[in-house]
Protein backbone atom coordinates (compact mmCIF):
# COMPACT_ATOMS: atom_id res chain seq x y z
CA UNK A 1 0.00 0.00 0.00
CA UNK A 2 1.36 3.44 -0.70
CA UNK A 3 -0.33 5.32 2.22
CA UNK A 4 -0.26 4.06 5.02
CA UNK A 5 1.20 5.91 8.09
CA UNK A 6 3.53 3.90 10.04
CA UNK A 7 5.40 4.68 12.51
CA UNK A 8 8.64 2.38 12.80
CA UNK A 9 8.60 -0.67 15.10
CA UNK A 10 11.85 -1.66 17.19
CA UNK A 11 15.21 -3.17 15.23
CA UNK A 12 15.54 -5.86 17.20
CA UNK A 13 12.98 -8.06 18.92
CA UNK A 14 12.91 -9.42 22.44
CA UNK A 15 12.71 -12.87 24.34
CA UNK A 16 10.21 -13.26 27.06
CA UNK A 17 9.34 -16.46 28.93
CA UNK A 18 11.06 -18.49 25.96
CA UNK A 19 8.61 -16.59 23.19
CA UNK A 20 10.91 -14.27 20.70
CA UNK A 21 8.40 -10.94 20.13
CA UNK A 22 10.22 -9.99 16.47
CA UNK A 23 8.69 -6.19 17.79
CA UNK A 24 9.09 -6.55 21.19
CA UNK A 25 5.67 -4.80 22.66
CA UNK A 26 5.06 -2.32 20.29
CA UNK A 27 2.13 -2.21 18.18
CA UNK A 28 0.48 0.00 15.41
CA UNK A 29 -1.34 2.85 16.63
CA UNK A 30 -5.25 2.42 16.44
CA UNK A 31 -6.23 2.78 12.20
CA UNK A 32 -2.61 2.78 11.22
CA UNK A 33 -1.74 -0.29 9.47
CA UNK A 34 1.66 -2.18 9.38
CA UNK A 35 2.88 -5.05 7.00
CA UNK A 36 4.09 -7.34 9.52
CA UNK A 37 4.48 -9.78 6.84
CA UNK A 38 4.70 -9.38 3.06
CA UNK A 39 0.86 -8.52 1.89
CA UNK A 40 -0.48 -9.10 5.91
CA UNK A 41 -1.14 -5.73 7.62
CA UNK A 42 -1.38 -5.69 11.65
CA UNK A 43 -4.62 -3.32 12.40
CA UNK A 44 -4.96 -3.06 16.41
CA UNK A 45 -8.24 -2.28 17.89
CA UNK A 46 -8.57 -0.65 21.11
CA UNK A 47 -11.75 -2.03 22.64
CA UNK A 48 -13.66 -0.02 25.93
CA UNK A 49 -13.31 -3.83 28.12
CA UNK A 50 -10.10 -4.93 30.55
CA UNK A 51 -9.13 -6.85 27.59
CA UNK A 52 -8.64 -3.20 25.88
CA UNK A 53 -7.34 -4.09 21.95
CA UNK A 54 -7.70 -6.88 19.47
CA UNK A 55 -5.79 -7.52 16.67
CA UNK A 56 -7.50 -7.72 13.14
CA UNK A 57 -5.38 -8.71 10.17
CA UNK A 58 -6.35 -7.64 6.36
CA UNK A 59 -4.43 -9.65 3.49
CA UNK A 60 -3.42 -8.00 0.29
CA UNK A 61 -5.25 -10.37 -2.25
CA UNK A 62 -3.42 -8.29 -5.69
CA UNK A 63 -6.55 -8.06 -8.30
CA UNK A 64 -8.71 -9.76 -6.16
CA UNK A 65 -9.12 -7.56 -3.29
CA UNK A 66 -8.77 -7.08 -0.01
CA UNK A 67 -9.46 -9.44 2.60
CA UNK A 68 -10.31 -8.91 6.26
CA UNK A 69 -9.37 -11.12 8.97
CA UNK A 70 -11.97 -10.84 12.37
CA UNK A 71 -13.88 -7.24 12.97
CA UNK A 72 -14.09 -5.96 16.85
CA UNK A 73 -17.12 -5.32 18.45
CA UNK A 74 -19.56 -2.86 17.31
CA UNK A 75 -18.90 0.26 19.90
CA UNK A 76 -18.79 3.67 17.55
CA UNK A 77 -15.27 3.76 18.75
CA UNK A 78 -14.54 0.72 16.81
CA UNK A 79 -16.29 2.02 13.59
CA UNK A 80 -14.67 5.06 14.43
CA UNK A 81 -11.11 3.24 14.18
CA UNK A 82 -12.54 1.36 10.60
CA UNK A 83 -14.22 3.99 8.45
CA UNK A 84 -10.77 5.93 7.79
CA UNK A 85 -8.67 2.15 7.11
CA UNK A 86 -11.89 1.59 4.95
CA UNK A 87 -11.62 4.40 2.84
CA UNK A 88 -7.34 4.01 2.59
CA UNK A 89 -7.97 0.19 1.96
CA UNK A 90 -11.27 1.10 -0.68
CA UNK A 91 -8.71 3.91 -2.91
CA UNK A 92 -6.65 1.32 -3.90
CA UNK A 93 -8.74 -1.56 -4.15
CA UNK A 94 -12.62 -3.11 -3.19
CA UNK A 95 -12.66 -5.41 0.03
CA UNK A 96 -14.22 -8.81 -1.13
CA UNK A 97 -13.85 -10.86 1.76
CA UNK A 98 -14.40 -11.44 5.33
CA UNK A 99 -13.01 -14.35 7.22
CA UNK A 100 -14.10 -14.50 11.31
CA UNK A 101 -12.06 -17.01 13.17
CA UNK A 102 -14.70 -17.59 15.37
CA UNK A 103 -18.18 -16.69 16.94
CA UNK A 104 -17.00 -14.28 20.09
CA UNK A 105 -18.54 -10.82 19.77
CA UNK A 106 -14.77 -9.40 19.42
CA UNK A 107 -14.75 -11.25 16.30
CA UNK A 108 -17.47 -11.33 14.90
CA UNK A 109 -19.32 -8.19 16.23
CA UNK A 110 -19.17 -5.98 13.27
CA UNK A 111 -18.92 -8.97 10.58
CA UNK A 112 -22.61 -7.75 9.76
CA UNK A 113 -22.21 -3.60 9.34
CA UNK A 114 -18.37 -4.55 7.25
CA UNK A 115 -20.19 -6.50 4.54
CA UNK A 116 -22.40 -4.16 4.18
CA UNK A 117 -20.81 -0.94 3.70
CA UNK A 118 -17.90 -3.02 1.46
CA UNK A 119 -20.03 -5.78 -0.09
CA UNK A 120 -17.37 -7.95 0.86
CA UNK A 121 -18.38 -11.82 1.04
CA UNK A 122 -18.07 -13.41 4.54
CA UNK A 123 -16.89 -16.85 5.58
CA UNK A 124 -16.76 -18.85 8.57
CA UNK A 125 -16.53 -22.36 10.05
CA UNK A 126 -20.50 -23.99 9.91
CA UNK A 127 -20.69 -24.44 13.64
CA UNK A 128 -19.47 -21.22 14.31
CA UNK A 129 -21.97 -19.14 12.03
CA UNK A 130 -24.72 -21.60 12.98
CA UNK A 131 -23.61 -20.92 17.28
CA UNK A 132 -23.86 -17.60 16.55
CA UNK A 133 -27.10 -17.42 14.31
CA UNK A 134 -28.65 -19.45 17.35
CA UNK A 135 -27.46 -17.09 20.35
CA UNK A 136 -28.76 -14.02 18.34
CA UNK A 137 -32.28 -15.22 17.86
CA UNK A 138 -32.61 -16.96 21.27
CA UNK A 139 -33.61 -13.51 23.02
CA UNK A 140 -35.91 -14.22 25.55
CA UNK A 141 -37.53 -12.02 29.14
CA UNK A 142 -36.53 -14.89 31.54
CA UNK A 143 -33.67 -17.11 31.19
CA UNK A 144 -34.39 -21.10 30.54
CA UNK A 145 -35.17 -22.67 33.58
CA UNK A 146 -32.40 -25.04 33.01
CA UNK A 147 -29.63 -22.69 32.57
CA UNK A 148 -30.66 -20.96 36.47
CA UNK A 149 -30.53 -24.67 37.84
CA UNK A 150 -27.09 -24.93 36.03
CA UNK A 151 -25.47 -21.74 37.57
CA UNK A 152 -27.45 -22.78 41.02
CA UNK A 153 -25.64 -26.36 40.56
CA UNK A 154 -22.37 -24.85 40.38
CA UNK A 155 -22.40 -22.92 43.03
CA UNK A 156 -24.45 -19.32 42.84
CA UNK A 157 -25.47 -17.98 45.16
CA UNK A 158 -29.09 -16.61 45.76
CA UNK A 159 -29.04 -13.11 44.86
CA UNK A 160 -26.35 -13.80 41.31
CA UNK A 161 -28.95 -16.09 40.62
CA UNK A 162 -31.94 -13.74 40.82
CA UNK A 163 -29.97 -11.23 39.45
CA UNK A 164 -29.25 -13.49 36.47
CA UNK A 165 -33.22 -13.62 36.37
CA UNK A 166 -33.79 -9.72 36.21
CA UNK A 167 -31.35 -10.05 33.22
CA UNK A 168 -33.50 -11.81 30.95
CA UNK A 169 -31.65 -14.10 28.26
CA UNK A 170 -29.62 -13.13 25.34
CA UNK A 171 -27.07 -10.84 25.70
CA UNK A 172 -25.04 -11.64 22.75
CA UNK A 173 -27.35 -10.21 20.34
CA UNK A 174 -26.75 -7.04 21.78
CA UNK A 175 -22.86 -7.56 21.40
CA UNK A 176 -23.32 -8.54 17.57
CA UNK A 177 -24.27 -6.00 14.67
CA UNK A 178 -26.58 -8.15 12.74
CA UNK A 179 -25.10 -11.46 11.17
CA UNK A 180 -24.53 -11.59 7.66
CA UNK A 181 -27.39 -13.46 6.00
CA UNK A 182 -25.29 -16.03 4.17
CA UNK A 183 -21.91 -17.25 4.33
CA UNK A 184 -19.00 -19.24 2.67
CA UNK A 185 -18.51 -22.21 4.47
CA UNK A 186 -14.59 -22.74 5.54
CA UNK A 187 -13.76 -26.35 6.53
CA UNK A 188 -10.45 -28.13 7.96
CA UNK A 189 -7.61 -28.20 5.10
CA UNK A 190 -9.92 -25.60 2.55
CA UNK A 191 -7.02 -23.82 1.06
CA UNK A 192 -7.97 -19.62 0.19
CA UNK A 193 -5.82 -17.97 -2.05
CA UNK A 194 -5.23 -14.59 -1.30
CA UNK A 195 -2.75 -12.72 -3.53
CA UNK A 196 0.76 -14.79 -3.25
CA UNK A 197 -0.86 -16.44 -0.54
CA UNK A 198 -1.89 -20.22 0.28
CA UNK A 199 -4.10 -20.04 3.33
CA UNK A 200 -5.08 -23.31 4.49
CA UNK A 201 -7.93 -23.68 7.53
CA UNK A 202 -6.93 -25.33 10.60
CA UNK A 203 -9.40 -26.09 12.65
CA UNK A 204 -9.12 -25.92 17.48
CA UNK A 205 -11.90 -26.52 19.57
CA UNK A 206 -12.54 -26.01 23.27
CA UNK A 207 -12.09 -22.05 23.87
CA UNK A 208 -15.14 -22.57 20.87
CA UNK A 209 -16.48 -25.72 19.10
CA UNK A 210 -14.92 -25.27 15.36
CA UNK A 211 -12.31 -22.16 15.66
CA UNK A 212 -10.67 -21.37 12.13
CA UNK A 213 -7.11 -20.38 11.99
CA UNK A 214 -5.25 -19.63 9.13
CA UNK A 215 -1.83 -21.21 7.86
CA UNK A 216 0.55 -20.13 4.81
CA UNK A 217 2.75 -23.04 5.43
CA UNK A 218 5.19 -21.74 2.69
CA UNK A 219 5.62 -18.22 4.09
CA UNK A 220 5.39 -19.29 7.55
CA UNK A 221 2.96 -17.44 8.95
CA UNK A 222 -0.51 -18.69 11.51
CA UNK A 223 -3.23 -16.14 12.25
CA UNK A 224 -3.99 -17.72 15.25
CA UNK A 225 -7.38 -16.24 16.66
CA UNK A 226 -7.83 -16.55 20.17
CA UNK A 227 -6.30 -20.09 19.35
CA UNK A 228 -2.83 -19.66 20.69
CA UNK A 229 -2.50 -16.68 22.30
CA UNK A 230 1.39 -15.62 23.88
CA UNK A 231 0.18 -14.34 27.48
CA UNK A 232 -3.45 -15.02 28.32
CA UNK A 233 -4.75 -18.53 28.64
CA UNK A 234 -8.18 -18.32 26.51
CA UNK A 235 -11.65 -18.91 28.31
CA UNK A 236 -12.17 -22.25 28.45
CA UNK A 237 -15.82 -22.66 29.38
CA UNK A 238 -18.57 -25.30 30.01
CA UNK A 239 -21.96 -23.91 28.96
CA UNK A 240 -25.29 -24.67 29.65
CA UNK A 241 -26.60 -25.84 26.28
CA UNK A 242 -24.07 -28.65 26.73
CA UNK A 243 -23.46 -29.39 30.45
CA UNK A 244 -21.94 -33.18 29.64
CA UNK A 245 -19.63 -31.36 27.29
CA UNK A 246 -15.69 -31.80 27.78
CA UNK A 247 -14.28 -28.39 26.60
CA UNK A 248 -11.31 -28.62 28.25
CA UNK A 249 -10.67 -31.72 26.75
CA UNK A 250 -10.90 -30.38 23.30
CA UNK A 251 -8.64 -27.94 24.20
CA UNK A 252 -5.70 -29.98 24.57
CA UNK A 253 -6.78 -32.42 22.13
CA UNK A 254 -5.82 -28.89 19.65
CA UNK A 255 -3.00 -28.36 21.74
CA UNK A 256 -1.69 -32.03 20.61
CA UNK A 257 -3.15 -31.63 17.03
CA UNK A 258 -1.30 -28.03 16.12
CA UNK A 259 2.29 -29.51 17.39
CA UNK A 260 1.86 -31.09 14.52
CA UNK A 261 2.29 -27.29 12.47
CA UNK A 262 6.17 -26.43 12.51
CA UNK A 263 7.92 -24.24 15.01
CA UNK A 264 9.30 -21.24 13.24
CA UNK A 265 5.64 -19.83 12.07
CA UNK A 266 5.43 -16.10 12.70
CA UNK A 267 2.11 -16.40 14.78
CA UNK A 268 -0.24 -13.54 15.00
CA UNK A 269 -2.73 -13.62 17.64
CA UNK A 270 -5.80 -11.80 18.18
CA UNK A 271 -4.73 -10.67 21.54
CA UNK A 272 -1.21 -9.41 22.52
CA UNK A 273 2.03 -9.40 20.29
CA UNK A 274 3.19 -11.21 17.02
CA UNK A 275 5.93 -13.81 18.25
CA UNK A 276 7.56 -17.36 17.30
CA UNK A 277 7.82 -20.25 19.67
CA UNK A 278 4.65 -22.04 18.42
CA UNK A 279 5.39 -25.57 20.55
CA UNK A 280 7.02 -23.52 23.43
CA UNK A 281 3.86 -21.58 23.63
CA UNK A 282 1.63 -25.04 23.00
CA UNK A 283 3.94 -26.41 26.07
CA UNK A 284 3.24 -23.77 28.54
CA UNK A 285 -0.58 -24.07 27.78
CA UNK A 286 -0.68 -27.49 28.43
CA UNK A 287 1.22 -27.25 31.55
CA UNK A 288 -0.72 -24.31 32.59
CA UNK A 289 -4.06 -26.78 32.46
CA UNK A 290 -2.41 -29.90 33.63
CA UNK A 291 -0.95 -27.85 36.74
CA UNK A 292 -4.43 -26.31 37.94
CA UNK A 293 -5.67 -30.32 37.68
CA UNK A 294 -3.64 -31.17 39.60
CA UNK A 295 -3.86 -28.23 42.17
CA UNK A 296 -7.47 -28.79 42.15
CA UNK A 297 -7.28 -32.55 42.42
CA UNK A 298 -5.67 -32.15 45.68
CA UNK A 299 -8.76 -29.76 46.48
CA UNK A 300 -11.52 -31.67 46.11
CA UNK A 301 -10.07 -34.09 48.85
CA UNK A 302 -13.19 -32.36 50.54
CA UNK A 303 -16.57 -31.75 48.54
CA UNK A 304 -16.29 -28.71 47.11
CA UNK A 305 -18.83 -26.47 44.95
CA UNK A 306 -18.10 -25.50 41.72
CA UNK A 307 -17.46 -21.97 42.62
CA UNK A 308 -15.05 -23.07 45.99
CA UNK A 309 -12.67 -23.51 43.33
CA UNK A 310 -11.95 -19.90 41.93
CA UNK A 311 -9.00 -19.62 44.64
CA UNK A 312 -7.24 -22.64 42.90
CA UNK A 313 -7.61 -21.92 39.63
CA UNK A 314 -7.35 -18.25 39.69
CA UNK A 315 -5.02 -17.22 42.32
CA UNK A 316 -6.90 -14.38 43.11
CA UNK A 317 -10.70 -12.56 43.96
CA UNK A 318 -12.49 -13.01 41.04
CA UNK A 319 -15.47 -9.79 40.45
CA UNK A 320 -18.58 -9.71 40.08
CA UNK A 321 -18.13 -9.06 35.86
CA UNK A 322 -15.84 -12.24 35.65
CA UNK A 323 -18.19 -14.41 37.78
CA UNK A 324 -19.86 -16.39 35.11
CA UNK A 325 -16.41 -16.53 33.12
CA UNK A 326 -14.87 -17.91 36.07
CA UNK A 327 -17.58 -20.64 36.72
CA UNK A 328 -17.68 -21.55 33.52
CA UNK A 329 -14.16 -22.31 33.62
CA UNK A 330 -14.02 -23.99 36.78
CA UNK A 331 -16.55 -26.57 35.45
CA UNK A 332 -14.65 -26.73 31.94
CA UNK A 333 -11.88 -28.26 34.50
CA UNK A 334 -14.08 -30.31 36.97
CA UNK A 335 -15.52 -31.76 34.03
CA UNK A 336 -12.25 -33.13 32.62
CA UNK A 337 -11.44 -34.39 35.71
CA UNK A 338 -15.09 -36.15 36.03
CA UNK A 339 -14.69 -37.50 32.18
CA UNK A 340 -11.22 -38.88 33.44
CA UNK A 341 -12.86 -40.83 36.15
CA UNK A 342 -10.42 -38.30 38.60
CA UNK A 343 -13.45 -36.46 40.21
CA UNK A 344 -17.15 -37.42 40.59
CA UNK A 345 -20.09 -35.13 42.27
CA UNK A 346 -22.42 -35.67 44.44
CA UNK A 347 -25.98 -34.58 42.97
CA UNK A 348 -28.36 -33.02 45.55
CA UNK A 349 -32.27 -31.57 44.54
CA UNK A 350 -32.16 -27.74 44.90
CA UNK A 351 -28.71 -27.26 46.02
CA UNK A 352 -25.04 -27.10 44.56
CA UNK A 353 -23.33 -30.37 43.04
CA UNK A 354 -20.44 -31.19 45.54
CA UNK A 355 -17.48 -32.43 43.93
CA UNK A 356 -15.00 -34.96 45.60
CA UNK A 357 -11.61 -36.43 43.60
CA UNK A 358 -11.63 -40.20 43.25
ZN1 LIG B 1 -12.71 -15.85 21.65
Amino acid sequence: MTDVSLTTPPETGETRRKLFYPHGRWHPEPGDLFEIAAGVFWLRMPMPFSLDHINLWILDGGAEGWTLVDTSIPASSCKDVWRPVLKRLQAEKPVTRLVSTHYHPDHLGLAGWLCKKTGASFAMTQTEYLMARMLLSDQRDEPPEQAVRFNEKAGYPLEKLEEMRREGWGRFARAIYPLPDEYLRLKEGDVLTIGARDWEIVVGSGHTPEHACLLDRKGKVLIAGDQVLPRITSNISLHPTEPMANPLGDWLDSIEKLRALPDDLLILPAHGFPFKGLHERLDQLEHDHRHKLGLLRRFLSDPRKATDTFEILFGRPIGDSEFGMATGEALAHLRWLEAEGLAMRQVEDGTADLWRAV
